[in-house]
């Protein structure tokens, strides 16, 4: 009897583990590995009567070593069951043709908050009202394999898996035993390509503006306009603008990709910020003085900061820029910074007129403005922030923003003082 269940066992193993890895080029070796043994455990229920298994339960709870080789072989394999679905991050549900469960491991009560620990002889319908689930178990009980099967849960959060079903056939004539369901969770897969998809839609649109303006005033110069002494110098005064400014666009989504993927080196050193600072004054300075509006660096002399002066000059070029833009005519923008223990804080402070605290969450995020006509019409590409968040981060350290409305913003950037090379 021991050697018999042993084949049948090891046989059943191998045939759904390979039939498993061969349906499914996506399922881990883990899982087909796992399902296999699924499969010897649920053939051999089938095979060893209920009663053998009452007499042999105490030795078995036990863990004692029988000279009987079955109970040996039993225990172990239960053993590496329970270890190989107790370990799958995916959720596992088995059901009988009555669409009981018969097997579920603990991704699956954690997957869809089931209270019960134990799920066994439950219906499917008393687990879960979702029909998206209930037809694909039904189809995998007519033979049918089901993949690719969307499912949302809304339990504690949002979450999305995807389903896939396959008919547990008993091994001697074909018949549908039972269905194996695999629930992975894509839901950060899915997150993931929601973002991917509304970036590129973002960037067709930002390019597709400026482009749009070229076009319109070449087919307007083209049409005439050319021999008009008084326009075309105008018009082609705007072609560059938007030309120039396609170019910054395609600049930052170069500039941002790289950061975020992980591209870019961030060297550090000591570096004297004051001196730093009075750079990116400098570079700025025009524009300010355009507005009158005063830059002033009140970092005391002799100040050291911990960073890639490159990347630095660049979130302080960008924090100090939007502090020109966004400021009043005859403001003010003073830098300063305070030093912690463990950290080195640059503040960046306009006397704009302050951004409406619904709007301070996603500031950072891509493309987000707070006044999209008023951000194009400054030139900007709304990727400014996104780059000083990714390069603050990029360094271990961090950008806030406090604002008042009617008073002016202030962006913070913290560093880690003993920051070596990031
Ligand atoms: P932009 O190219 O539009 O400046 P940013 O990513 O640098 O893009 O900034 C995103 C948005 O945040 C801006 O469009 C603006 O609405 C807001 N913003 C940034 N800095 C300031 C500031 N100092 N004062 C007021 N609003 C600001």
């Amino acid at each position: 009897m021991s050697r018999q269940i042993s084949f049948v066992l090891a046989g059943a193993a191998a045939v759904v583990a390979v039939i498993l890895i061969a349906i499914s080029a996506s399922l881990t070796v883990v899982l087909a590995v796992g399902l296999g043994f699924l499969a010897g455990y649920l053939t051999f229920n089938a095979l060893y009567s209920k009663s053998n298994r009452q007499a042999d339960a105490p030795r078995l709870a036990k863990g004692s070593v029988s000279t009987d080789s079955t109970s040996t072989e039993i225990f172990a394999l239960g053993k590496l069951f329970e270890a190989t679905l107790g370990g799958m991050r995916e959720g596992l549900l088995v059901v009988d043709s009555d669409m009981r469960v018969i097997a579920s491991n603990p991704a699956a009560h954690r997957l869809f908050s089931f209270s019960r620990n134990n799920l066994e002889s439950q219906r499917l319908t008393e687990l879960t009202r979702n029909p998206a689930i209930y037809t694909a178990f039904l189809d995998a009980l007519k033979g049918n394999e089901r993949s690719g099967v969307k499912v949302e849960t809304h339990g504690t959060g949002r979450r999305i898996f995807d389903l896939r079903v396959v008919p547990l056939n008993n091994g001697r004539n074909g018949d549908t035993s039972g269905a194996i369901g695999v629930f992975f969770d894509i839901t950060q897969i899915e997150k993931l390509e929601r973002v991917r998809q509304e970036f590129l839609s973002n960037v067709s649109h930002e390019l597709r503006t400026p482009l749009t303006a070229i076009l319109a005033f070449v087919e307007t110069l083209e049409t005439g306009a050319l021999e008009d002494n008084d326009d075309n110098r105008r018009f082609l005064a705007i072609i560059r603008k938007n030309a120039a400014r396609m170019r910054d666009l395609i600049d930052d989504i170069l500039e941002l990709s790289a950061i975020e993927a992980g591209n870019v080196e961030v060297e550090t050193e000591e570096i004297e910020l004051g001196a730093l600072i009075n750079d990116v004054i400098t570079a700025l300075g025009a524009k300010a003085s355009s507005r009158s509006i005063a830059v002033k660096n009140k970092v005391p002399p002799g100040t050291k900061i911990v960073a890639d002066p490159r990347r630095l000059e660049q979130m302080l070029t960008n924090l100090v820029d939007n502090a020109i833009k966004f400021n009043r005519d005859g403001g003010e923008v003073v830098i300063s910074c305070e030093t912690e223990e463990d950290s080195t804080r640059v503040m960046v402070q306009d006397t704009g007129d302050g951004i409406p605290s619904q709007h301070l969450e996603r500031l950072f995020e891509r493309f987000y403005r707070v006044d999209r006509a008023r951000s194009k019409e400054m030139g900007g590409t709304g990727l400014g922030l996104a780059i000083v968040k990714h390069l603050a981060r990029a360094h271990g350290g961090e950008v806030r923003v406090t604002s008042e409305l009617g008073k002016g913003s202030v962006f913070e950037i913290d560093l880690p003082r003993t920051n070596g090379r990031v």
